[in-house]
């Protein structure tokens, strides 16, 4: 296939990116390189003529037509976007911008490109979105299926659901061939250091506090990129026109067993680092976010049933390799902190 993946140059867009080339997709990677871009993450594809990579913002209709018509994909993937809810509660405007007016321009540079007759048959407008638009679940409440309502409760997941009404409403009224994920939590390797996991790998590592939000208790899903990666060329392969999926890991965990998980799994490889007390000793709680959802869980029966997809990683095999990882990659973080990453955000340690 031809995959046009816009976000490729971000932590799942760049799982998807290397996992479609080696399968031997071709790939054109559309970011606009904001800070949580990062290229170092595609260097194992940068050597591949089945790899292109043009930097532009999804916001740019008439650049992403021009794309499209040079390109001419059998399918968009739409992971750019503004990711960082702590950031959406701290200044929402970009997530206005990009997740909303910026899916709005792409769908409408698709919607030309089909109506040019430019695109191949089979032609799919993928749209990536996230679990958070469902709003929040209590303990008892089951999972999310993808009938479920939408309320969102942050900047970060109103715009995300707004920009799937839209993809939506261009299947429905333009009869574009949309489809849309959502997904839960991911974790793995090359996740930019703001988000929870990597918060905690690092705090710990330098021997700083870990920042852990309220008492610790928000439940998330967890779920491995590599596996998130595998579904979304899944889905934009045999995803059916007009339909949602939901992905997740089936992996549920209140954020202190997570946090204390990951402590544990570094206290057995850095014995030498870790504090009297081990790394657990580290763990300090923070003031709770605004309007910080208390669980999100998805019910991913139906595109195990549909498509054949399941997660593969159990989350403490994937926090293995993912603690692994950074371990063996500390030149990736210090290129990052290099390029001027804010290190004091780390303290603000959200659960995404
Ligand atoms: P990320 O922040 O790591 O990457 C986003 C990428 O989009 C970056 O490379 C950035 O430069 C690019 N980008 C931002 N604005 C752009 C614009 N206007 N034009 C072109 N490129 C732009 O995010 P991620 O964690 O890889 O998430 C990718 C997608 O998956 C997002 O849509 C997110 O909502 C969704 N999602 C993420 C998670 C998660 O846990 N990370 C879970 C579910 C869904």
């Amino acid at each position: 296939m031809r995959l046009l993946v816009t976000g490729g140059a971000g932590f799942i867009g760049s799982a998807v990116t290397r996992q479609a080339v080696a399968a031997g997709h071709d790939v054109l990677v559309v970011d606009k390189l904001t800070y949580a871009a990062n290229l170092d993450n595609l260097a194992p594809v940068a050597g591949s003529n089945r790899y292109r990579f043009e930097q532009a913002d999804i916001a740019d209709g008439a650049r992403m037509r021009a794309l499209l018509a040079d390109f001419r994909p059998d399918a968009v993937m739409n992971l750019a976007a503004e990711s960082h809810v702590d950031r959406s509660i701290d200044g929402p405007a970009d997530f206005i911008e990009t997740n909303i007016v910026g899916t709005f321009r792409l769908l409408e540079a698709a919607r030309d490109y089909v109506a040019a007759g430019e695109a191949p048959s089979g032609f799919r407008f993928h749209h990536i979105s996230t679990d958070e638009v469902f709003g929040s679940l209590g303990p008892d409440d089951g999972a999310f299926v993808e009938t479920s309502p939408y309320q969102p409760n942050s900047p970060y997941s109103a715009s995300k659901a707004a920009s799937d009404m839209l993809a939506r409403a261009w299947g429905e009224t333009y009869r574009l061939p949309v489809v849309v994920s959502n997904c839960s939590n991911n974790y793995g390797p090359y996740q930019f250091p703001e988000k929870l996991i990597p918060v905690v790998i690092l705090s710990a590592l330098a021997g700083k506090p870990i920042p852990v939000y309220g008492r610790g208790e928000n439940v998330r899903d967890w779920l491995y990129v590599e596996d998130h990666a595998d579904a979304l060329l899944l889905i934009a392969q045999n995803g059916v026109p007009g339909e949602t999926y939901n992905v997740g890991g089936r992996a549920e965990r209140r954020n202190i067993d997570l946090v204390r998980a990951i402590c544990r799994l570094l206290d057995a490889r850095r014995p030498d680092g870790a504090p009297k007390g081990g790394h657990e000793s580290l763990i300090e709680f923070v003031e709770d976010r605004p309007g910080h959802d208390l669980r999100y869980a998805v019910d991913c029966a139906k595109i195990e049933r549909a498509l054949g997809w399941r997660p593969a990683t159990g989350l403490d095999e994937g926090l293995a390799r993912t603690v692994d990882w950074y371990l063996a990659n500390e030149e990736w973080v210090e290129r990052i902190r290099a390029r001027g990453f804010d290190g004091a955000r780390l303290g603000l340690g959200g659960a995404r």
